[in-house]
């Protein structure tokens, strides 16, 4: 088969500058290699951690600096060029090149980490309201000023960002207000009862949570604020709207160029894409995984991590896997979560919760029947507050009982 031919002289380019991206390079020296290295990356900012966004840095606990995978001085030691606030316009796979400022720069591989990126809520867009969806430092920078004594947050959906956010905002003194559509915040993720505990937390902490609503309408309040009308009939006035109601990968790049793309940028297992010489990790990849048998695509701080690593393996010409079971973790108030696994589409049947509820240290398992026998297998587990149990739970994932 004869496929484009990359020119060996040029550098591995990388596009997008997260942690994915901040992880690829940083293991792309760590196995010794010492040829050109570009790094493209939209933001301002050199490559840096989000969840600190929704938590220390969000609370002001935590400066901006702490976030980054590296600082300045790192990335000229390793002789890596980073490129901030340049975004790439278009790849051509078959010519091997990117395109950033209308020139097209040559790869002899690359790897695209470019990302998810809010969903928009049209609804709040059109009022014109105050508004943040949190997913840059400058998004969270913005954010962290209207956090205050007496300010009124309104927040639009109970998953993992809106929570967070809502804890953060109550730390600060605000009176905060979630809505959301299910019946329980992270209904989808946790289920039913695990959801509740999540509701349970945010009520004892003040926060007028309210579920099984919708938005009907947006409107400027009177002060400078939003007035939302819900499904309910009811109506409330906030000074600020935040809205996190999931995220999307950021696909146009490869969609434009011809690679498959669904539900991210389908790669096999070694994070190859259907092009040559091109790769993808982290938000913005729907890998193969070996070990649940079908596609999985994350959007989990350890997956940029693991994927980075991969990619940077295989991009010398390794034979890396990525195979990791998802692991997600969150803080919200005095509690602290981790989370391992992916029920994934079949979902589960049952969990089982082990432990003290009411105090904060408990361990959750996720099963799923399997077979005509009555077994079950376990999709997921996650403690929360029990700090040495991570080893045990992951290596509890996937077995029969
Ligand atoms: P991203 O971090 O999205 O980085 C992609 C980068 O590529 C962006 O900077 C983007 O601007 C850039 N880019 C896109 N297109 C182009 C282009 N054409 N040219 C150049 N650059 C481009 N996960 C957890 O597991 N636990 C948590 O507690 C947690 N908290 C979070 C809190 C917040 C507020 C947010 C937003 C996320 C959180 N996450 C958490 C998720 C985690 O941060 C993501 O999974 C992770 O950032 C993914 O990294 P990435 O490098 O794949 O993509």
């Amino acid at each position: 088969m004869t496929g484009p031919i990359a020119d060996e002289g040029a550098p591995i380019v990388v596009v997008g500058g997260g942690l994915a991206a901040g992880t690829a390079v940083t293991t792309l020296r760590e196995q010794g290699y010492a040829g050109p290295l570009v790094v493209l990356a939209a933001e301002r900012e050199l490559p840096y951690e989000r969840p600190p966004l929704s938590k220390g840095y969000l609370m002001g606990k935590a400066p901006a600096e702490k976030a980054l995978v590296h600082d300045a001085a790192w990335y000229a030691e390793h002789d890596v060029e980073v490129r901030t606030g340049t975004r790439v316009t278009a790849i051509d796979p078959a010519g091997h090149t990117v395109t950033v400022d209308g020139r097209a720069l040559s790869y002899a591989k690359a790897l695209l980490a470019t990302g998810a990126e809010p969903r928009r809520l049209a609804l709040a867009d059109d009022a014109g309201v105050p508004l943040t969806y949190l997913r840059t430092l400058a998004d969270a920078t913005a954010l962290k000023d209207q956090l205050r004594p007496g300010r009124r947050i309104g927040v639009v959906g109970g998953g993992w960002i809106g929570l967070e956010v809502a804890a953060a905002a109550r730390e600060a003194g605000s009176e905060v207000v979630v809505l959301e559509m299910a019946a329980q915040p992270l209904l989808g993720v946790l289920g039913e009862e695990v959801g509740r505990i999540f509701a349970d937390l945010h009520r004892g902490r003040g926060v007028d949570l309210r579920t099984g609503v919708s938005i009907g309408t947006i409107r400027a309040g009177a002060s400078g604020g939003a007035l939302i009308g819900l499904s309910d009939g009811a109506s409330i006035e906030v000074d600020h709207l935040v809205v996190g109601v999931g995220v999307v990968p950021v696909t146009d790049l490869a969609e434009a160029a011809g690679l498959v793309v669904d539900n991210g940028i389908r790669t096999d297992a070694r994070l190859r894409t259907s092009a040559p010489d091109l790769y993808a990790a982290g938000d913005v990849a729907n890998a193969d995984h070996p070990v649940l048998g079908r596609p999985v695509r994350t959007e989990h701080w350890d997956t940029a991590i693991q994927h980075g690593r991969v990619a940077a393996a295989n991009l010398l010409g390794g034979d890396a896997v990525a195979d990791a079971l998802p692991y997600f973790f969150t803080d919200q108030y005095d509690l602290g979560m981790e989370y391992v696994g992916s029920p994934g589409p079949a979902g589960f049947d049952r969990v089982e919760i082990t432990g003290d509820v009411a105090a904060l240290r408990f361990r959750a398992t996720w099963l799923r029947r399997e077979g005509s026998e009555g077994r079950e297998r376990v999709v997921a587990a996650m403690h929360v507050n029990d700090w040495d149990a991570i080893d045990e739970i992951r290596s509890t994932v996937g077995t029969l009982r």
